[in-house]
Formats: structure tokens, C-alpha cells, sequence
């Protein structure tokens, strides 16, 4: 067992950890950082929404960490099993202790495959697939290449939080317009364990008209809990008991909850999650704590947006705590800004942005309820690129702030 130490550890270096590390950098080449990531790959998720719908290469969303990892940061591969917060300390698998002073937890969350009964083993055959997995995405698009006349086909969305609400219901747009392109006729529906198309009414009133568009039944409080690979039968839990239906082709979205060594530490609230200031993005108990991405307790939808307007809120607070940032310099808020580009279709896209409570906003002066073709090569290339090329080098998007705006859909 081994004890070292690093002035600020990182806690996971995904979508949020590498961001975080490399501003820090950038502001002071000399800080010493260390990211505790368990995996060599590093993944671009948004871009798995594309992938299931055959409008972008799996290879594409996938680099080594290695090549991710800031210049000047420790990478220690490592997995944390515990939080002593008490005492500034992490345990890692290996066995060793990682004392810190500045902690940031950046470690994602868990989908919770396990949760459905009968998943797991049918995964990637019998017509059962996710495109929140890396390597199963390829195969919604097989299945939406392969349906005949008359399939039924089956989309399940779980309870919030998950990350990205939407990615459940692109993955039935983009099957959709893929079969109606094939000219195939095929049974739609989604099984929805809330009770909206989507958490924003602005967006839900003009998703109810996307989903209406395609002929597909939206199935509300219906909440997957088995599947039956080789009968080809999904059951789910519905107020008035359980109901089975059959399935051609099956896109399952499973529950989601935070990390369970997140859960079982004093880092967690009620709910499990790391609780922070919604603002400030600090712990709510522990100041040399910090905490942002999926894992936290903040009311924002968890995107990779959201992640792109922490991440300069975390790097300023840990320099303001370090004293490295003029102690004059005001605060940076973080305002619950999270962002849904909707793939409606091949080629289209209603590109949902919001902030706390629901507030529409948007970064471009158009109605944003609004699904435009303008929006499709956002998605499909400029988004890429900005994480890869921007984000992931710690630069913040320096464009103004999305801007509150009146929507058209009344
Ligand atoms: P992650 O990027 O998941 O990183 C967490 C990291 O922590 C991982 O590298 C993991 O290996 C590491 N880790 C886990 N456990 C440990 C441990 N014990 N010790 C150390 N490290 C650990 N967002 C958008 O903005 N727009 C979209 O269109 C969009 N579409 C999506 C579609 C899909 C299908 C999916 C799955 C996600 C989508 N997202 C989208 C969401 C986005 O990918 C996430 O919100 C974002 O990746 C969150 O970043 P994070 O760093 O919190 O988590």
C-alpha cells in the first residue's frame, strides 16, 4: 500500500474531470493535479445518439484517455473504492491512499442494467438494444435497417434523472425516419415511465407533434421492468398492474443513479448524489470539495452542455480557494444551463436549451422550440469538434451566454 499526495485530485476523468484539469493548467502550468481514471478509452456519448441512428461511426466517439490527458497532469489508473473526507483522503482498488487538498468528483454516473430483470443476458441480440452503450448503439441502426411491415418496435424511457432526457426518444426519431425511408410500416411505441415528452413544456407541446409526425403512441407511466429475449416480450409496471407486450426490435434505456462509492460516502446526500451549491458548485459540507458532470445533486439536466458551463465555475472557485485568482475577481455562477439537441429526423433537430426551472433559452436569435435543419450539422459536426478541440482543453466557449427567449408554441 502506498500513500502520496497531490495538491488538487481529480475524481474521474471523463466528459467533466479533463476539462477541469487542463484550465487549471492552462491558468498555472505548475499546479499539481492528478485525474484518477480507471479507463483507457474515452468517449464522446453525445455522439451515440447518431451512431444507433447509422449517422455517424462508433470509432468516431471514441479516442485513448492517454491522448486526453492535460500536459502536466498525474493520470493515476487507478478506480476509487472510498471518500475520508475527514482526513482529505480517497482509497483506490489497487490498495493505495491519495491525500489531497482540493478534491474534485467528476465520476459520472451508473446505469443501473441490472434493474431490469432478464436485460443483461439479451443485450445486443433478439432485437434488444441501448444506445447508451458504446458498443451496442451499431445495432439499433442494424435493426432499423432489418424491420419488416407490421414490426413491432419498442422504446422505453425510466425515471429522471438520467443523462440526456431526450437521448431515449431520439433513438425512436431516428429508427422512425430510417423505416419510413425504407418505406417499411412498423407499430411504434413509447413506453415512458413519466408522464411528459419532455421535462420543459415549451419543448414537450412541439415534441408531442414530432412523436404524432411519425404515427408512434407515446405509452406514459409505463415503467420497464422485465424482458424476455428469447419470447421477445418486454413487462411493464403501470398503475393498473403489469402489462406484457411483444417486440421486434427493443431500445432500453435503464435507470441511472450515482456511482455507488459515491453513494455509500459522507459525499452523498439522500438521494445518493454529491450535494453541491447549485451555484457555486461547492460541497455542501466540505469547502475544499468541488463537484460537477452527472454525479452532483444540481437541478440541471445532465449533458455535456451543462458539464461545458461548470467546468469555468469549478476552475475558478478551486483557484479563488488556492489563492491563485485575484481575491477581487467576482464569483462565477453557474446557472442550470443544460442543452437536448433533439434529432427529430435525419437531417433535423430541435435544439432544446434551458436553464434552472425550466426557462427557455437560447444561444441563437430563432424561435428555439422549433426543429431546423440549420440545427442538424450543429450536432453532427460542430458539437464534435468542440469537445474534442475546445472543451477538452479546458477552454471555455467564450460566445455571450444564452439568451432567455419568448417561444412561439402556445
Ligand atoms: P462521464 O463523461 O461519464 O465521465 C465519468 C468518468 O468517471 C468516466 O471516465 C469513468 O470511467 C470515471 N469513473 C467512474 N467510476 C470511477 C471511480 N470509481 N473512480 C475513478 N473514476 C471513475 N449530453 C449533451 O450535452 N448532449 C447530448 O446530445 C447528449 N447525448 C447523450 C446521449 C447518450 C446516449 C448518452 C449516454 C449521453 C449523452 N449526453 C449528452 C450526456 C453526456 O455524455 C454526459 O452528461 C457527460 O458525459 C457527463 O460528464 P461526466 O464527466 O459527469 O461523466
Amino acid at each position: 500500500q502506498t500513500h502520496y499526495k497531490h495538491r488538487v485530485v481529480i475524481a474521474g476523468g471523463g466528459t467533466a474531470g479533463i476539462p477541469v484539469a487542463a484550465a487549471l493548467l492552462h491558468a498555472d502550468p505548475a499546479t499539481d493535479v492528478a485525474i484518477i481514471e480507471p479507463s483507457e478509452t474515452h468517449y464522446y456519448q453525445p455522439g451515440w445518439t447518431l451512431v444507433g441512428g447509422g449517422d455517424m461511426r462508433a470509432k468516431d466517439t471514441k479516442t485513448d484517455t492517454a491522448s486526453v490527458m492535460p500536459e502536466g497532469a498525474t493520470w493515476i489508473k487507478d478506480a476509487v473504492t472510498g471518500f475520508d473526507p475527514e482526513h482529505n483522503r480517497v482509497t483506490l482498488v489497487s490498495g493505495n491512499i491519495l491525500e489531497y487538498d482540493y478534491l474534485v468528483v467528476a465520476m459520472g454516473l451508473q446505469i443501473d442494467w441490472d434493474a431490469i430483470e432478464g436485460l443483461t443476458e439479451t443485450l445486443g441480440k433478439n432485437g434488444v438494444t441501448s444506445n447508451y452503450r458504446y458498443d451496442l448503439a451499431p445495432y439499433t441502426n442494424e435493426l432499423a435497417q432489418s424491420l419488416g411491415n407490421g414490426a413491432n418496435a419498442l422504446f422505453t424511457q425510466p425515471a429522471m434523472p438520467i443523462k440526456c432526457a431526450g437521448a431515449p426518444q431520439k433513438a425512436l426519431y431516428l429508427t422512425a425516419d430510417t423505416l419510413r425511408r425504407r418505406g417499411v410500416k412498423a407499430h411504434i411505441g413509447f413506453y415512458n415511465q413519466g408522464g411528459a415528452m419532455f421535462g420543459v413544456p415549451a419543448y414537450a407541446r412541439e415534441l408531442d407533434k414530432v412523436i404524432a409526425g411519425y404515427g408512434a403512441t407515446p405509452y406514459f407511466g409505463h415503467n420497464l421492468v422485465a424482458v424476455d429475449g428469447t419470447k421477445k416480450q418486454a413487462t411493464f409496471e403501470t398503475q393498473d398492474g403489469r402489462v406484457t407486450v411483444d417486440f421486434d426490435m427493443l431500445h432500453v434505456v435503464p435507470p441511472q443513479s450515482a456511482p455507488d462509492v459515491i453513494k455509500h460516502s459522507p459525499l452523498a446526500g439522500e438521494a445518493g448524489w454529491v450535494t453541491v451549491d447549485k451555484n457555486r458548485l461547492t460541497h455542501t459540507r466540505y469547502a475544499n470539495i468541488f463537484g460537477l458532470g452527472d454525479c452532483t445533486d444540481t437541478p440541471n439536466a445532465k449533458t455535456m452542455a451543462a458539464v461545458r458551463r461548470q467546468f469555468p465555475v469549478v476552475v475558478a472557485a478551486l483557484r479563488r480557494a488556492m489563492g491563485t485568482l485575484g481575491a477581487t475577481a467576482a464569483p462565477l455562477e453557474y446557472d442550470g444551463y443544460g442543452a437536448c439537441p433533439l434529432t427529430v429526423a435525419h437531417g433535423k433537430v430541435l435544439l432544446a436549451e434551458f436553464r434552472y426551472n425550466g426557462e427557455v433559452v437560447s444561444s441563437f436569435p430563432l424561435d428555439p422550440t422549433q426543429p431546423r435543419r440549420i440545427h442538424w450539422p450543429l450536432k453532427k459536426y460542430f458539437f464534435p469538434w468542440l469537445y474534442w478541440h475546445v472543451m477538452l482543453k479546458g477552454k471555455a466557449w467564450s460566445l455571450p451566454a444564452p439568451k432567455p427567449r419568448p417561444t412561439s408554441t402556445a
